[in-house]
């Protein structure tokens, strides 16, 4: 795992440095939207711990990060009318390292809906 660098954009967003369009704060989240959408919804959720990738956060974050921030997923769906009991579904995915092409070296899960996502292979 390559040590976490704490000049990362999301980093400097946790600490206040940068502005960002926050959807959802809890103890251990924070879910803000992305600033280039590629849906009618983009928002991206990030725990406030400095985690790399998907991989490092989930073996490496204390159960109550954990639980916080999946249940911080299912808000966020809920809250912007995404999820399935009111709305018509989303895609959550994460990219990790250089094959996922990963930008922000913070874990992020986008949460991308309001149209149809498409096959992702076709
Ligand atoms: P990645 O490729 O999964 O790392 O995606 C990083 C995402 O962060 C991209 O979708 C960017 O548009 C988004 N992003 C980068 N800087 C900011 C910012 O300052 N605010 C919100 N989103 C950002």
């Amino acid at each position: 795992m390559p040590a976490y660098d704490p000049s990362n954009i999301f980093a400097r967003i946790l600490r206040g440095e940068i502005p960002n369009d926050t959807v959802l704060e809890t103890p251990h989240t924070l879910a803000f939207r992305d600033i280039r959408p590629q849906a009618p919804v983009h928002v991206l959720v990030i725990p406030k711990g400095a985690y790399v990738s998907y991989d490092d956060f989930a073996a490496n974050a204390p159960d109550a990060e954990i639980v916080d921030f999946h249940r911080a997923v299912a808000r966020v769906t809920r809250d912007l009318g995404v999820d399935l009991d009111q709305g018509q579904g989303f895609r959550a995915i994460t990219n990790a390292g250089e094959h996922g092409v990963q930008e922000v070296p913070h874990f992020h899960l986008h949460i991308l809906g309001g149209r149809s996502m498409g096959r992702m292979v076709q």
